[in-house]
């Protein structure tokens, strides 16, 4: 098959171009390399079955596809609110552009859609069936409602042109590749404790987030796209469930180091817990993670270790 990949230089769109080609696809990888970089894909890049357009996704595009994934959007909270403005027109833009193409040549489109659907959740763990708990305004509004007007799109371009789409809803991933200047807690944590800098927990630490390793999130994205008669929204993510205390413990203990913690001021509108609940995925697609904390942990400490000591 010949696939498009939007976002495709990013941390999990490195990932899936790569397992694309392979299982011997076709890839286009489609990115403005605004958070992505082209270190993630330099490997791909002598690759006969990879080809890399440098293109913005807000801008319409034309591919000769059978499917698209369409993972570009800035997914850190610093990236994102980077440019507010932007975030919201790439997730909205993005997804007409994406739909419009898949309608024109008959693809099939997943989008990455995300757990921040559910906002601040009353329900826990969450369901695909709960609507969410979103603030309208607040400053994860431009991520949180660009996501959740691309699913709209997404619903109402399969109603209204019959567009063959999947919607997969992704909880807090990790793992190599991931940019060590994004801000999401496992890449801060792990990089604060290589440095023996202090341990930045912002709040007191009893939020709690669920974190899935990087492969076993992909393994769940190309089952979505490649299961037929099914459009989700479906949840990917890992059930085990942990405060941001716990986080910032385990990471000490693995790392080991001289890192102390201290607390910082908890950012607005910070969801206080998120956990999903994927009997849908376990049921529809025979997926649940293999990779529990502990063990993805240790396979994406060496990564940022690398990075770090190459940097000095
Ligand atoms: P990332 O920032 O590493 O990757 C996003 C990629 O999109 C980058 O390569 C970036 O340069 C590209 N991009 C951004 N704006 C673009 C634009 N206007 N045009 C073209 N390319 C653009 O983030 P990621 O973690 O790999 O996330 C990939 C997707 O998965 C995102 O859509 C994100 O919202 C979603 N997601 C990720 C997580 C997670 O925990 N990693 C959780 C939920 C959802
Ligand atoms: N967080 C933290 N210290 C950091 C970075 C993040 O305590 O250095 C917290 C953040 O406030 C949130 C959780 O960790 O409660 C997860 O943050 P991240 O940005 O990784 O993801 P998201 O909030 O989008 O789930």
């Amino acid at each position: 098959m010949r696939v498009l990949v939007t976002g495709g230089a990013g941390f999990l769109g490195s990932h899936l171009c790569e397992r694309l080609i392979n299982a011997d696809h076709d890839v286009i990888c489609m990115d403005n390399c605004f958070t992505g970089r082209k270190k993630n894909i330099d490997h791909l890049l002598g690759n006969k079955r990879f080809e890399f357009m440098r293109h913005d996704v807000v801008d319409p595009f034309k591919a000769e596809v059978d499917q698209i994934y369409n993972l570009a959007c800035p997914a850190s909270p610093v990236h994102y609110q980077y440019n507010a403005i932007k975030t919201i027109k790439t997730s909205v833009m993005g997804a007409i552009n994406c739909l419009g193409l898949a309608k024109r040549v008959g693809a099939r489109v997943l989008q990455a859609s995300t757990s921040e659907i559910y906002g601040d959740p009353s329900v826990h763990p969450q369901p695909e069936s709960y609507w969410g708990n979103v603030n309208p305004i607040g400053i994860r509004s431009c991520y949180d409602e660009g996501k959740r007007c691309a699913e709209t799109l997404f619903f109402d371009y399969h109603r209204q042109n019959r567009v063959d789409i999947r919607v997969m809803r992704i909880f807090n991933t990790y793992g190599p590749r991931m940019d060590p200047q994004d801000g999401r807690v496992v890449s801060n944590f792990i990089c604060q404790a290589l440095r023996d800098e202090d341990i930045t927990i912002y709040g007191d630490g009893s939020q709690t987030r669920s974190f899935c390793y990087v492969d076993d999130n992909i393994e769940g994205m190309m089952r979505l796209m490649n299961k037929d008669g099914i459009t989700g929204p479906v949840n990917i993510g890992n059930p085990g469930e942990f405060t941001i205390l716990q986080l910032a413990e385990k990471v000490i203990e693995l790392v080991g180091g001289k890192s102390k913690i201290v607390n910082k001021p908890l950012p607005s509108d910070d969801p206080r817990q998120r956990r999903p609940d994927i009997s849908l995925a376990k049921e529809l697609l025979d997926w649940e993670p293999a990779i529990a904390l502990e063990a993805g942990l240790k396979k994406t400490i060496p990564y940022f270790d690398k990075l770090l000591s190459k940097g000095k």
